[in-house]
């Protein structure tokens, strides 16, 4: 429900009458309209929220530069994802983009890529706790409820429930915006918790160093003062998030 409806839909709810009649009737037009994009939304099966997905990776690999199997990046890349293309179930997908910023994302279709920035500034094992982090974020299913949310707020619904249950073929546009509203807007609080608990079991069962989860962070917080980490922007307070990380490493 956007912010216009929602305050007509407070006003009614609390028995304000004063709202002038034709107003009223296009407004209330308009939360049918919104009750069905919801239901639109609702009804995108999984496997068409996967395409979707699917189409933003193809995107995003298609704008960045990918670092190919022989380079420095994606060797290194190999060795720390080796044995990771399933995790408890999981398909993962994992890939370099060769830019500086410090940053890694996760979609919930398993797409994983790090930045070749974020690569350089961390040890193998700090490294390993992003992956264990990203991973977390897909295991939650944090990005799925985003791009519900995104389905039925945006333009794209209109895109989405005409083509009656087949995933429909998005434009580069489109592609761009879902991006920046799913994977770019910043992760909450909570969300980043429940991520970073996951990178701690992530490093506890794959027995790597669970220390990586508080040297991380650490640096992490180190960097937000020349604001260079961009990882930041979406992956909020990590100071915050290292003394969590301590208490659990003491537990
Ligand atoms: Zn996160």
């Amino acid at each position: 429900m956007n912010r216009r409806n929602f305050i007509l839909f407070s006003a009614l709810a609390s028995g304000v009458s004063s709202i002038a009649s034709v107003a009223w009737a296009l407004d209330f037009g308009k939360m049918m309209d919104a009750g069905k994009a919801l239901a639109d939304a609702e009804s995108v099966s999984d496997a068409d929220l996967k395409n979707y997905f699917d189409q933003m990776t193809a995107h995003e690999d298609a704008q960045n530069k990918v670092a190919g199997p022989s380079t420095p990046h994606g060797k290194r890349l190999a060795k720390l994802t080796s044995g990771l293309a399933n995790y408890k179930g999981l398909d993962l997908d994992f890939k370099v983009y060769q830019t500086p910023e410090i940053n890694a994302f996760a979609m919930a279709n398993g797409t994983i890529r790090l930045y070749s920035g974020l690569m350089d500034e961390f040890t193998d094992d700090e490294i390993r706790y992003v992956i264990g982090h990203e991973v977390g974020h897909v295991q939650s299913g944090h990005t799925k409820a985003r791009i519900q949310t995104a389905m039925r707020t945006s333009a794209l619904r209109s895109v989405i429930s005409a083509t009656d249950g087949e995933a429909a073929k998005l434009a580069d546009s489109q592609l761009g915006d879902l991006f920046e509203k799913v994977i770019l807007a910043q992760h909450s609080q909570s969300n980043e918790r429940e991520a970073d608990d996951r990178a701690m079991d992530f490093m506890k069962t794959l027995k790597y160093d669970s220390k990586a989860c508080v040297t991380a962070l650490d640096k992490l917080d180190k960097l937000s003062g020349g604001g260079g980490a961009s990882w930041l922007s979406t992956h909020p307070s990590p100071k915050e998030r290292a003394d969590r990380m301590r208490t659990q490493l003491a537990a």
